[in-house]
């Protein structure tokens, strides 16, 4: 199977007072069918753009750009309308028509895509049934809170049966329990209909939340990529080591100095799958003879898969066995301080 979405050195440049400014470099990036893939960057760092390059809502500088195969870098106007069918998107602010109630706006592409009446209607029944408002079919925009509102925008979205869905910041303008519904309804669609979805956010935990692999980008440059469990776990960059580093008592690298007194070596162990729930600090504690002082640490799921991330302090006993024994159970060792 081709990959569903595939850059092969896609760049954009703005032209901005008499002089063209790049807004993303070259860049090579491939996503598959099936996937949900995250984009994570600050403001400014060409989210928006690439993710509107790939429905062509913006004209690439340069390089080729392939949906489902497809060479789709110079479409003309019939190419371009069958692939934003083939291409759903949802957006910060909805975009909704105020005018037309949820059952309207759901209908609004299949009106325009010519789909007979009668179809239309059951069709967007069945939209408004799996996003979770087939009691609210009447309503204008103005009566729904903002995660109803982008519930409508993910039933139009999902209108022409579309097999790539572009979250452009979905959740950012949502408060953290109307995020986290919106974050399940769309992994329950990436489940239930294989939709391939790509979301850009600026938010760690979105990502945390429902993606299987991610890509930073910084300054119009993608500076790292991979399956969220090795990026958010091991960051490189280091933007994206600020974008992970929260409220761990270590920061980039170095120690807070109110953990630099603690006596003993420092480690960050890191615990992936189900073994995150394993006894195993005390055996190895045991085995080594060795005490844990604990710093900072967070037992949470990315995606479906639990993680434990702990900084502990080993003091007295054998601190090379007790990392022996760690590494021998499968846990990453990474030593903050020896
Ligand atoms: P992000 O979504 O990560 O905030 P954008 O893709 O919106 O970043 O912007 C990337 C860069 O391109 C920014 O420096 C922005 O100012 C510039 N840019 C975006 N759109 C335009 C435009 N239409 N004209 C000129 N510059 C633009």
């Amino acid at each position: 199977m081709p990959p569903s979405i595939q850059l092969q050195q896609v760049h954009k440049s703005y032209a901005a007072g008499g002089r063209q400014v790049a807004a993303l470099h070259p860049l090579d990036l491939e996503i598959q069918a099936g996937e949900v893939f995250g984009i994570i960057g600050h403001s400014g760092a060409g989210k928006s753009t690439l993710i509107r390059l790939i429905n062509r809502l913006e004209e690439p500088s340069g390089g080729r750009l392939r949906v489902e195969g497809q060479d789709v870098t110079a479409l003309d106007r019939d190419g371009l309308r069958a692939l934003r069918r083939r291409i759903g998107m949802i957006f910060q602010h909805f975009n909704l028509l105020s005018s037309r109630t949820v059952a309207g706006n759901v209908a609004f592409p299949l009106e325009l895509a010519g789909t007979p009446r009668a179809e239309v209607a059951s069709r967007v029944a069945g939209l408004l049934e799996r996003v979770g408002l087939a009691e609210h079919a009447g309503k204008y925009p103005a009566q729904l809170s903002g995660g109803q509102k982008q519930r409508v925008g993910i039933a139009r979205a999902l209108a022409t049966e579309p097999k790539i869905l572009l979250c452009d910041e979905a959740t950012s303008a949502l408060d953290p329990q109307t995020t986290a519904s919106v974050l399940e309804l769309l992994s329950r669609i990436n489940r239930e209909l294989g939709l391939t979805i790509v979301l850009i956010t600026h938010e760690m935990d979105v990502i945390r939340r429902i993606c299987d692999r991610v890509a930073v980008l910084d300054a119009g440059r993608l500076v790292e990529a991979g399956p969220v469990t090795e990026v958010f776990l091991h960051p490189q960059h280091p933007t994206t080591r600020r974008f992970v580093s929260e409220a761990e008592h270590v920061d980039e690298g170095g120690l807070h100095a109110d953990v630099r007194a603690v006596e003993g070596r420092i480690v960050r162990l890191t615990f992936l799958g189900p073994d995150t729930y394993a006894p195993l600090l005390g055996r190895v504690a045991r085995h080594a003879g060795v005490d844990y002082n604990i710093l900072s640490g967070r037992i949470d799921r990315i995606r479906e898969t639990p993680y434990g991330q702990l900084v502990v302090a080993l003091v007295g006993g054998d601190a090379d066995a007790a990392q022996r024994a760690f590494v021998e159970a499968g846990v990453t060792v990474e030593v903050l301080r020896p």
